[in-house]
């Protein structure tokens, strides 16, 4: 199996490359991001619970984004590869990840660090806040708060994976082409 991490602070760009990615690599996008959307979407109480949170641009209790990724992978028992895209975003979550693969006999095979610098990021989602409807991409305290918390609490999830020595840095800024070929090549590499 194929199962990448792609990584990286909010704007960095993993949502548009992980849509190409799935394409090249016949992988299964796993957004806990995306996911949680839909639970709000659903007015689950799951998702009226985590609005909260990301409404603050806070995260999600580790045990409810853990649960979900665990029923995704069930649910796709029989996928080539998987693209974690926005998860995990704490140490917690790394460990979780970890037990779930190898119960499935699988593993992490690379972790992807998009690297953007921050004032792009910051233009990046006011932009993107503009079409997109979310709430959390329209308030330039909200997106200051999410760049905190990755800084603060996300950022260590690297330093786990290059302790396993999985973790390839690819330079974030530039056409989504070019990051595109970037991610590509550091892939054809962690394959072989
Ligand atoms: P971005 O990375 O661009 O901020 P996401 O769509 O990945 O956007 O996440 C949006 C929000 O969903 C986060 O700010 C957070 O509140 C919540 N969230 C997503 N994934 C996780 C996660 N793995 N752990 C905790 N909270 C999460």
């Amino acid at each position: 199996m194929l199962n990448l991490v792609l990584f990286g602070p909010p704007g960095s760009g993993k949502g548009t490359q992980s849509a190409k990615l799935i394409e090249k690599y016949k992988l299964i996008h796993l957004s806990t991001g995306d996911i949680l959307r839909g639970e709000i979407a659903g007015q689950t109480p799951l998702g009226l619970e985590a609005k909260k949170k990301m409404d603050k641009g806070e995260l999600v209790p580790d045990e409810v984004v853990i649960g979900m990724i665990s029923n995704k992978l069930d649910a796709n028992a029989n996928a080539t590869g998987f693209i974690f895209d926005g998860f995990p975003r704490t140490t917690a979550q790394a460990e979780a990840l970890d037990n779930l693969l190898t119960k499935k006999k699988t593993a992490i095979t690379v972790m992807l660090s998009l690297d953007v610098e921050k004032q792009e990021l910051v233009n990046r989602l006011l932009n993107r806040g503009k079409d997109s409807g979310r709430a959390d991409d329209q308030n330039i305290d909200v997106i200051e708060n999410r760049i905190a918390v990755y800084n603060k609490e996300t950022a260590v999830v690297g330093d786990y994976y290059k302790k396993q020595n999985k973790l390839q840095l690819i330079h974030g800024m530039g056409s989504v082409d070019e990051i595109f070929d970037r991610l590509s090549k550091a892939i054809d590499k962690a394959k072989n």
